[in-house]
């Protein structure tokens, strides 16, 4: 027999490949981009890989304009052992702040004070002020108030700081915004506008500089920053992820697809930075993603060892590459979703 001319052989391949190609197999996608988030994570970002890729997600955001209930009964605000945390010293010039689940932190300079997130109405008084001053710091000295993102966990006391200390508070464009869009929601933690942060801006005090970046996703205006601490005199670079959960719309393939690309988008935005800036410890403003609640009680026992937070620059990376596979994932169902809508 006289075999096939290649060409023909090729035609018939391409036929066969294109007329049975298997349709996109979705459960398998989404398995994979699980799998590799859950060996990103290895045993550092198990809570943000819980969070993110296997705990049910919000739906939808928050466009009520309601006020908390910690806010109209402060009574009704958890009990100070859910929350209540010793400060700590982390770094030579950084220190802890926050509290159990939620932190705060106190970058010191030689003039001034910038703190970064400020935790709820009901405990920024006890945590930051309180914090400080066991510390032998100064609320006082509070030049700038950081709020990575506009929700009452985080921007609960900077509405106090900058009325007691004058401090001015930095936020992003959208989450501005969003504080004068719901003046019951941010009732007493609303902070007058003030500096609007742009991307790659510089906030300098006394020697020091944050770098502040735009990482929209878990909400439109969340910032993200870089810095250097110093740990006993050795410079060490931070990465700060302002934002992780997804808070945003997600249970529609419009926009939720669109939602998880500009949150994937800011995660590998910020693995850049990082890397860029040779980021060897990972910072948050929960301790469910950093675990910093844990490490600041590791710090007493470290003698002449590593610095509990110091992970080193490829272990950084892999946070960032968590928290871009589950987002992943759930875009994935969504296109599934938008492949076939019944379902
Ligand atoms: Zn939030």
């Amino acid at each position: 027999m006289k075999s096939m001319p290649a060409r023909i052989i090729a035609l018939l391949l391409f036929l066969a490949a294109t007329t049975f190609a298997q349709p996109r197999n979705f459960e398998a996608e989404i398995r994979a981009a699980q799998q590799a988030a859950k060996t990103a994570a290895g045993d550092e970002f198990l809570g943000s890989l819980v969070r993110t890729c296997f705990l049910p997600q919000s739906g939808g955001e928050n466009t009520a304009d309601t006020l908390p209930n910690y806010v109209t009964n402060p009574a009704s605000a958890p009990a100070r052992a859910t929350w209540f945390a010793e400060p700590a010293k982390v770094f030579d010039n950084l220190y802890f702040v926050g509290g159990k689940i939620h932190s705060s932190w106190a970058l010191t300079t030689t003039e001034g004070i910038i703190l970064i997130d400020t935790i709820f109405p009901y405990n920024s008084e006890v945590l930051i002020e309180g914090g400080l001053r066991k510390l032998g710091l100064d609320p006082k000295d509070i030049k700038y108030v950081l709020i990575s993102h506009a929700h009452g966990d985080h921007i609960g006391g900077a509405e106090m700081l900058q009325t007691r200390y004058k401090a001015k508070v930095v936020m992003g464009a959208a989450d501005w915004d969003t504080v004068a869009s719901y003046p019951n929601r941010y009732k007493t933690m609303a902070p007058k506008r003030d500096i609007v942060a742009t991307d790659g801006m510089q906030i300098k005090l006394g020697g020091t500089t944050v770098t502040t970046w735009l990482t929209p996703g878990h909400t439109p205006g969340t910032l993200s920053y870089t810095f250097t601490v110093l740990d006993r005199g050795k410079p060490v670079n931070v990465v700060y992820s302002g934002g992780t959960a997804f808070n945003f719309v997600n249970n529609t393939p419009d926009p939720g697809i669109r939602n998880f690309q500009t949150y994937i988008d800011s995660q590998r935005k910020m693995g850049e930075k990082a890397a860029a800036t040779g980021a060897t410890v990972l910072l948050s403003n929960h301790s469910e993603f950093d675990n910093a609640y844990n490490k600041n009680r590791m710090l007493a026992g470290r003698g002449n060892g590593p610095h509990p937070y110091e992970l080193g620059a490829d272990e950084v990376q892999r946070y960032f590459q968590v928290l871009s596979n589950c987002a992943r994932a759930a875009q994935i169902a969504l296109e599934q979703k938008a492949a076939a809508p019944g379902r």
